[in-house]
């Protein structure tokens, strides 16, 4: 699907791209998991919990402003190369965002999330901080996932996202990210082209397949298998 994924968004593809017969092989396989929830209408009961539990963390900032629950976040950070970047949003695109479907209405907005965005923003009321959100509310969304978790991936920007979501990476996208560390001919895209295959795997046997460089990204099939 063409989703803006959880990682990033697509980069736009680049010229003088030289490719051979040679250069077309593919790299490596990785198996990606797979978000198989159905998009629904995104229903008033969600914004309203979403808004019932802005308010409680902002009253919680704005009350506790010095409690020591705002301590960094022990997710390793990783420091990308935008190539780099890339491939892992190709990779969750495959996946199209199993991870979100744990966030429900509260979209992993922490206290140290949202009072580091608050800061940012010079955000004094309630009000703001539920306007700056809720104008991201998509229309439609997964069922039973985050309430930003839309048909064609996050509705939110990167910035206003959670340190859990910008920092998370589940196991099989870990593993694709060592793979890429030590493996430079998967991000030399310009003079190789060796391409990266990414297939969901699921228990109910709904795949999808993509085959992606930094350059460009290709879904083959989406379907169930017998
Ligand atoms: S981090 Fe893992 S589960 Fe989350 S979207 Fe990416 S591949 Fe899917
Ligand atoms: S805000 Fe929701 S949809 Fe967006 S990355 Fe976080 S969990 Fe996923």
């Amino acid at each position: 699907m063409s989703i803006q994924t959880k990682m990033n968004e697509s980069q736009p593809p680049r010229a003088n791209t030289t490719q051979t017969d040679e250069q077309h092989k593919y790299a490596a396989t990785f198996h990606s998991p797979a978000n198989e929830r159905t998009v629904i209408v995104n229903n008033e009961a969600n914004a309203l919990q979403f808004k019932a539990y802005l308010s409680q963390q902002f009253n919680e900032i704005t009350h506790h402003p010095e409690a020591d629950h705002y301590v960094e976040s022990l997710f390793e950070v990783y420091s990308q190369a935008p190539d780099t970047k890339t491939l892992l949003g190709h990779f969750c695109r495959t996946c199209g965002g199993h991870c979100c479907t744990q966030a429900g209405n509260t979209a992993f907005l922490d206290l140290t999330s949202l009072k580091g965005i608050i800061e940012k923003l010079n955000i004094t009321s309630l009000q703001q901080l539920e306007r700056l959100y809720c104008c991201y509310i998509p229309t439609l969304h997964y069922q039973n996932s985050c309430i930003f978790h839309g048909k064609h991936g996050c509705s939110l920007p990167n910035w206003l996202r959670s340190e859990t979501c910008n920092r998370f990476m589940c196991s099989e996208l870990n593993y694709f990210y060592h793979h890429l560390q030590q493996s430079d001919h998967l991000l030399t895209q310009r003079a190789s082209y060796t391409k990266v295959i990414a297939k969901s795997d699921t228990t109910k046997h709904t795949y999808r397949v993509s085959v992606f460089s930094v350059d460009e990204y290709q879904e083959l099939r989406l379907g169930t298998s017998n």
